[in-house]
């Protein structure tokens, strides 16, 4: 019998399997190229195979702060940062990081999906993902470089995201550290009531 290879990553088919399912997910040839080994022209290739275009040209939009724009960002951000540092976690040596990536991102939209009191923003994006595939994966990047780390915090036990290299500010919890504005919209503590009123 044949055995499976070490890497999955060496088999050509499963990478074609992988690609084709991040490219469904929404995903742009940089970050597909990034997780699997394939060229630029066959990774435009199977896009244009799937969406009959031609994908996006330029550089991928990045907010390094995003994480902190909104207490509801900062919580899409935390549930799947927090999935994908579990699954990464539970990863055995011959693990495929595009596979734990994608089992990551397909349950945080799972769990936003069913959220019965979905916010404004939420209401406003189909199936109330906020967070987008590509900055899925920007994220995680932010995380494996330290930038962005996962807390626990003191008062009500949530975990959330924080910038680790940025004052206490941008270090709240997206769940107690907050309140509700006239509209019933939550700003962080730190934000003046006086300024918005
Ligand atoms: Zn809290």
């Amino acid at each position: 019998m044949p055995r499976l290879p070490a890497n999955k990553l060496s088999d050509m088919g499963y990478i074609w399997v992988v690609a084709d399912k991040l490219f469904r997910l929404g995903a742009r040839p940089p970050v597909v190229r990034s997780l699997c080994p394939i060229g630029k022209k066959t990774a435009i290739r199977l896009y244009q195979t799937i969406y009959q275009q031609s994908p996006k040209q330029g550089l991928l939009p990045y907010d390094p702060y995003w994480i902190v724009r909104s207490s509801v960002i900062n919580i899409h951000a935390s549930i799947f940062l927090g999935l994908f540092q579990d699954f990464t976690r539970q990863q055995n040596q011959d693990g495929c990081p595009a596979e734990t990536f994608i089992a990551a991102y397909e349950l945080y939209c799972r769990v936003v999906a069913h959220n019965p009191h979905p916010s404004k923003l939420e209401a406003g994006v189909t199936q109330a993902i906020l967070l987008d595939i590509n900055r899925a994966w920007q994220l995680s990047g932010q995380l494996r470089a330290g930038e962005i780390g996962l807390v626990i915090c003191g008062k009500c036990q949530a975990r959330h995201v924080v910038l680790t290299k940025m004052p206490k500010p941008f270090q709240q919890c997206p769940i107690c550290e907050v309140w509700a504005d006239k509209s019933g919209r939550r700003r962080w503590v730190t934000v003046n009531a006086r300024k918005i009123t």
